[in-house]
């Protein structure tokens, strides 16, 4: 079968793979009818992320069920699926938990051996262990684009937010635009936010934003913390969200939170950084942080996007065909697209 590869750092080709076979109980092999390129495949383009030469990228798909072990009960040969972009065992510690993103035996699709040596999705077929908790049905009616959200940047949006325990009618700033900040913009509405208010540099992303119904502030030609001021008596929103990974992004979120208030710092963080703790401590913020819990909302995305209250397609900017992938990463990397979707 055809599959996206890694080659060397900015260098991906299609290449011919063997089609995956079951080898657990659980497993699941997809068809994969679209697959996502995502912020978190690009660190890998640029080696920033180490994986091995060969190894199959991608973890975002909507596909249908192909084969399955024994133990699948909660899908079938021929459903059509989208799945969460790591698995999980259901069984360990964390997983009774329900923080099934600490899993003891969690794998990451398409991130090498480092996060569990799982094959990703950019090719015609994968294998999806645990299915039971990796893979859900596509509900009635929800597209494929909707869907392929579902189990990565809208859960990680709707994580940000809920995660950090927003409550009807507090006020949010969401910090960068990228997918994941505008479907934070997103579930901070459905869960009820009042006040959103979104923060970039990008026109076209401030538009979306506006479009999704935020107030869109732009980084430099406005000043932020005199809008978030005037939006919020003088007194700072309830909730910064940090969907950039970036310490100015995460001091700016710090001084946009009011004091007692939260920031959830989304975007990811592997190295040292530094905020200023004066201003923490003095304020009394509580900072949420970490990679969002995807496996324990899957379910609740899916019906949020089932009744509409968000709708993340519009973040879909192009479609490509598997045999492009290529030309879709380094699109990717010039920042020319939000979000590429891959056709087989
Ligand atoms: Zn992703
Ligand atoms: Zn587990």
């Amino acid at each position: 079968m055809r599959a996206l590869t890694f080659q060397a750092p900015g260098k991906v080709q299609i290449e011919d793979r063997p089609e995956p076979t079951l080898s657990a109980d659980d497993d699941a092999i997809v068809r994969v009818e679209a697959s996502g390129v995502c912020g978190s495949d690009l660190h890998i383009y640029h080696g920033r992320v180490p994986v091995d030469p060969g190894f199959t990228l991608g973890h975002e798909f909507v596909g249908t069920v192909l084969d399955a072990g024994a133990g699948v009960t909660d899908v079938a040969v021929g459903d059509r699926v989208l799945a969460c972009f790591l698995t999980a065992c259901g069984r360990c510690f964390f997983c009774r938990k329900r923080d099934f993103h600490k899993c003891e035996s969690s794998r990451v699709f398409g991130h090498g051996k480092a996060l569990g040596n799982l094959q990703g999705a950019q090719a015609e077929q994968v294998l999806v262990p645990h299915a039971n908790l990796t893979l859900r049905r596509v509900p009635a009616g929800l597209g494929i684009d909707a869907a392929l959200f579902a189990g990565d940047v809208m859960g990680t949006g709707f994580h940000a937010v809920q995660s950090a325990g927003l409550t009807p009618g507090e006020s949010v700033a969401v910090l960068g635009l990228g997918p994941v900040g505008l479907c934070a913009v997103q579930a901070a509405q459905a869960l009820g936010a009042g006040n959103v208010l979104a923060i970039d540099t990008v026109a076209d992303r401030l538009a979306m934003a506006a479009r999704f119904g935020a107030t869109p502030i732009h980084l430099t030609d406005d000043d932020p913390k005199k809008a978030i001021r005037a939006a919020t008596h003088g007194r700072g929103v309830d909730l910064a969200v940090d969907a950039v990974g970036d310490p100015k992004a995460l001091d700016l979120a710090c001084r946009l939170a009011r004091n007692a208030g939260r920031v959830s710092a989304t975007g990811v963080y592997t190295e040292r950084c530094e905020v200023h703790m004066g201003v923490v401590w003095i304020k009394g913020l509580t900072i949420h942080a970490g990679q969002a819990n995807v496996v324990g909302h899957v379910d609740a995305v899916l019906a949020l996007m089932t009744a509409g209250h968000v709708d993340p397609t519009p973040i879909v900017t192009k479609h490509m065909k598997l045999d492009d992938a290529p030309e879709a990463y380094a699109a990717y990397a010039r920042r020319e697209v939000l979000k590429v979707v891959l056709e087989p």
